[in-house]
């Protein structure tokens, strides 16, 4: 990544400047990275300049009378120190094979809870690995948690961690995990796009795709969160493969997508499908294809709204709850509306910290206060899934 680059911030005044802001967007010659886009005028939009357009894109926002301000004036230095402080504390020690050896350790220290299931590989030949905890029976009924779909939301991997850790060690002593873990199994995919991952460590830290070629293309790589079949190709997905929101030639082309898919169906008893990403505080529902209600709308706002109640007892995190469609923007092909549609009610996307202070470079410091306060909104799910599947 270039050095210097910014990350700007528009709040948003009128329905002319979010179409101003859109054909930015839209505009491939600045090289423009759209962190939030634009949508509506009660949510800002943070945008990644790189360091050779800065000085055009601040005359064309001046020159529209949009205001802005920097939230982040050096985005390389911020890199770099939250890199080295998250390498330095969390499971990323020594790259990506940390994760794959950290993993193993958690299975042997709980033989009797965790086991590791490889469900595929990836584009580039990685395995992918399910962590199951169960203790016992075929198939029970189950809750899919994944993280880090979207690889450089970096919070969302860490959290995983966490959470894994955190289901393994509180076994036997929290009553009520230990509770659902008599009838129910949790699956936990930590690293659902290992490719993409593995690539924002090592060339380019603001990647968020897989990593397969496009033919025709210079540009690699598929948005995984626009690949399932769910709306596929409408709405909120775009069409080109340089964009960092390309659904792919098909539905479930991506073959990370597809292990998810196999699995979840083959499996054919989960009752919660939750998916994690950064950055924003928000908990969601489906649909995220349509701003028509779910089904079940109205019983998933209050399943939400109790999660993040739990959540911000802990820091005072405060979380915004809503289906995908009317809280942030229509957006086709997402995962959790797939999940719904399939019948798995109890389908949510936490969008963690923070609200745009540091964005995706979120401080290693703040990675055990957001794993903790979300296990407190994740238990909260699984317990009313427990109780009401
Ligand atoms: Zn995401």
């Amino acid at each position: 990544m270039p050095a210097r680059d910014q990350v700007i911030r528009v709040n948003v005044e009128s329905e002319e400047q979010i179409l101003l802001l859109r054909a930015l967007e839209q505009d491939t010659y600045w090289d423009l990275d759209f962190w939030l886009h634009p949508v509506n005028t009660e949510v800002p939009v943070d945008i990644r300049v790189p360091y050779s357009s800065l000085y055009a894109v601040k005359d064309y926002l001046r020159a529209h009378n949009i205001q802005f301000s920097v939230m982040i004036s050096n985005l390389q230095v911020s890199h770099c120190k939250a890199q080295e402080a998250a390498e330095g504390r969390t499971a990323h020690n020594n790259g990506r094979n940390g994760i794959y050896s950290w993993m193993d350790g958690l299975v042997a220290a709980h033989p009797n809870l965790v086991t590791k299931e490889q469900i595929g590989t990836s584009y580039e030949g990685r395995p992918m690995y399910v962590l199951k905890f169960s203790t016992g029976g075929d198939k029970r009924p189950a809750i899919w948690v994944d993280s880090g779909i979207h690889s450089r939301e970096w919070v969302s991997q860490a959290t995983g961690v966490w959470t894994a850790n955190k289901i393994a060690s509180d076994y036997g002593t929290d009553a009520s995990l230990t509770s659902l873990l008599k009838t129910m199994d949790i699956y936990l995919l930590i690293l659902a796009n290992p490719d993409g991952y593995v690539h924002s460590h090592t060339s380019d830290r603001m990647w968020r795709k897989t990593r397969s070629k496009n033919p025709g293309s210079m540009c690699r790589g598929v948005d995984p969160n626009r690949n399932w079949d769910a709306g596929f190709g409408g709405p909120g997905a775009s069409t080109n493969p340089c964009s960092d929101s390309y659904h792919g030639p098909s539905p479930h082309s991506e073959i990370e997508v597809k292990n998810v898919v196999n699995l979840v169906k083959n499996h054919g008893n989960f009752k919660s499908f939750i998916s994690i990403h950064a950055y924003s505080q928000l908990l969601m529902y489906p649909y995220g294809y349509t701003c028509n209600d779910a089904l079940h709308a109205a019983e998933l706002d209050s399943v939400g709204r109790s999660a993040v109640q739990k959540l911000s007892s802990l820091h005072g995190t405060t979380y915004k709850v809503g289906s995908i469609c009317k809280i942030i923007y229509q957006a086709s092909g997402g995962s959790i509306d797939w999940s719904y549609d399939l019948g798995i009610k109890y389908s949510f996307a936490f969008e963690l910290r923070d609200t745009g202070r540091y964005g995706f470079i979120l401080p290693a410091n703040q990675i055990i206060p957001t794993a903790s306060e979300t296990w407190l909104a994740l238990k909260d799910i699984m317990e009313y899934v427990r109780d009401h599947y």
